[in-house]
């Protein structure tokens, strides 16, 4: 071993001594929450750089074990549930009005997706009986993607309307997805049938909902909690609403420290709250509308 590599891995055993963490022991880092089955990652340090790894230069000295979430379990899931019926909140109670709703597709544009993500499937050299259901339904739900896409688009552009939104895609017992959505408005209006005739894939309903109705924010949420092939799709920076004046900011700050301070809500989302879809990393790329 050349000196500088032991003079290196000197330092870092060093380093390992300075924090007390016993030698090759390292030290547990706990960031898993409350998940049941956490996964561990190892970070050994080497010589010229730091390397995250589970088994990588076994010899290098460990200096962190790490617990992560598994995104899977039943207590993820409701964690996940819980962060995002927070941003929804903060939306709701910030936008001037908010629509809820449901999106469906028709029988036809179903088999035609579900043709084209098995097309998909067959490309990327899967063989068909060996695909599992989640992995057709993530398929489906990737190939009618460019449909919420346009259906966004076009009540935009029917509108004219500043709009913010949040999808939540459940896959039904037929294995096909459907769509609990909010669309909240930041200027000027959409109107209900416009909003219902922009989706040309099957049948849609929407309504509005009291700004104050925190249900609904739970209501279209709860099924991330339910399974983990539930999908978040959400405008650019979703649960930071957009505030126009300095006094807006105010109002709705004071407001999240009031509600955050109930005891009832288990949740609590700060306007200072990580603005990645930090649970939803399998989730489309999020755009704006
Ligand atoms: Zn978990």
């Amino acid at each position: 071993m050349a000196l500088t590599a032991i003079v290196e891995r000197a330092r870092v055993s060093q380093w390992i001594a300075d924090l007390r963490l016993g030698g090759h022991g390292g030290v547990s880092l706990p960031f898993a929450g409350n998940c049941a089955r956490p996964v561990e990652i190892f970070c050994r340090g080497l010589p010229d750089r730091w390397m995250v790894s589970a088994g990588l230069e076994k010899d290098a000295p460990m200096v962190a074990r790490i617990e992560t979430p598994c995104r899977k379990c039943e207590p993820c899931l409701i964690t996940r549930s819980q962060l995002w019926a927070a941003r929804a909140r903060d939306e709701l109670r910030v936008a001037s009005r908010t629509w809820f709703g449901t999106l469906t597709l028709s029988p036809s544009r179903a088999m035609q997706l579900k043709f084209a993500a098995q097309l998909g499937l067959t490309e990327r050299g899967h063989v068909l009986d060996e695909v599992s259901d989640s992995e057709l339904f993530k398929a489906i739900v990737q190939e009618a993607s460019p449909d919420i896409t346009n259906w966004l688009k076009r009540i935009r552009k029917n509108s004219g309307a500043t709009l913010r939104y949040l999808l939540v895609c459940e896959a039904h017992k037929s294995g096909l997805p459907h769509w609990h959505v909010l669309i909240h408005e930041y200027q000027g209006k959409v109107v209900k049938a416009k909003l219902e005739a922009a989706w040309r894939n099957g049948f849609s309903h929407f309504r509005l909902v009291p700004t104050t109705d925190i249900r609904t924010a739970w209501y279209v949420t709860k099924y991330l909690s339910k399974s983990a092939l539930a999908r978040v799709r959400a405008s650019q920076h979703y649960g930071l609403p957009p505030v126009s004046s300095h006094a807006e900011r105010m109002e709705y700050l004071l407001s999240s420290v009031q509600t955050s301070a109930v005891p009832s809500e288990q949740y609590s989302a700060s306007p200072f709250s990580p603005r990645r879809n930090d649970m939803s990393e399998h989730s489309p790329p999020t755009t704006s509308v």
